[in-house]
Parts: C-alpha cells; sequence; structure tokens
C-alpha cells in the first residue's frame, strides 16, 4: 500500500521508474525499490522522476536539496546519510512520529470515553423513556378510577354540602 501520509515519504513499488542508459553498459539501469528498506528516507519526486529525502526535504526545506537520480552511484545515498542536516532531519522525523503516535492514542482514548459516555447516556435516556412509557401506561387505568371517584366524591359532597347549606338557611332564615 503506498501512503498518502504527508508525515511519510512516496514510496511506491513501480515496475518501471526512470529507466536509463549508461555509456559502456549493455542494458538500462532503474531504481530499485528493495532501496527503501535501506534508505527509508527515500521519496520520489514523480515530476522529477529522481528520489529526494523526506526529512531533509521537510524540515530543512531551504537547503541545498539532495537528490538521488544516478542509479549507478547507490554509494550518493551512503553518503547522504552520514551528512550532519540529514542527521538532524531524521531525528525530528522520528520525534515527529512519536509525537503523532502518542497524540494519536491520546485521541483514541479521548474518543473511547466519549463513546462511552455516549452510550451510558443512551442507556440512561433509554431507562427514563421506558420508565415514562411504563408509568404511563399503567396510570390510565389509575387515573380512570382515580377520576371516577373523584366524579363521586364530588357528588357525595355535593350531597352533604347541599343538606349543610339547607341547614345553614333554615337556622339563619327560619320560617
Ligand atoms: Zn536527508
Amino acid at each position: 500500500m503506498i501512503s498518502t501520509d504527508v508525515n511519510e515519504p512516496y514510496q511506491p513499488i513501480l515496475e518501471s521508474y526512470n529507466p536509463r542508459q549508461y555509456s559502456g553498459e549493455s542494458s538500462k539501469r532503474d531504481f530499485s525499490p528493495v532501496l527503501y528498506e535501506t534508505f527509508p528516507w527515500l521519496s520520489l519526486n514523480k515530476s522529477s522522476k529522481s528520489f529526494e529525502c523526506f526529512p531533509c526535504q521537510k524540515f530543512y526545506p531551504v537547503s541545498k536539496s539532495f537528490l538521488f537520480s544516478n542509479w549507478r552511484k547507490p554509494q550518493k545515498l551512503h553518503k547522504h546519510c552520514k551528512s550532519k542536516s540529514h542527521e538532524a532531519a531524521m531525528k525530528k522525523w522520528i520525534n515527529l512520529k512519536i509525537n503523532l503516535k502518542q497524540q494519536s492514542s491520546v485521541l483514541s482514548k479521548v474518543h473511547y470515553f466519549h463513546e462511552e459516555e455516549v452510550k451510558k447516556n443512551r442507556e440512561y435516556l433509554q431507562i427514563i423513556v421506558e420508565t415514562s412509557i411504563f408509568t404511563a401506561v399503567q396510570n390510565i387505568p389509575q387515573r380512570i378510577n382515580a377520576e371516577l371517584k373523584l366524579l363521586h366524591c364530588h357528588h357525595s359532597h355535593w350531597k352533604e354540602l347541599e343538606k349543610t347549606l339547607k341547614m345553614l338557611f333554615l337556622i339563619f332564615f327560619p320560617r
């Protein structure tokens, strides 16, 4: 799989990169992707069909950029590895990768906790909803009963009240 990560070099596995005919040689030479293993910083520049150093390009873009396109001289790669600026760029790249890894692990933890929180809230809400529905359903006959009782109550109260009023009327307004 080819990485499209902005923090990783572009290292496609191709049948052909940039075959070149060198004087005194019968067949053409090309870049070999086997070199990616020894030099993980190699990054293909599609437009120039040559390879550059990913960390040097990323962290020191103003410095004289390293280019590898002479397939007959892989020693150039070893030489570049020993340069001070390359060592510094490699350190920065490694640190960046470590930081990114830590960040992604923190983010995944945050994401996990958030998911748990959402799950808990959803469960809680579900309980509330279910309980409310249950209570509402349960309450229907109870409410009907209660209202019927209340009607009855009012009715008997009215009778009592009527009696009391009649008595009071007789007391205050005797015939
Ligand atoms: Zn470099």
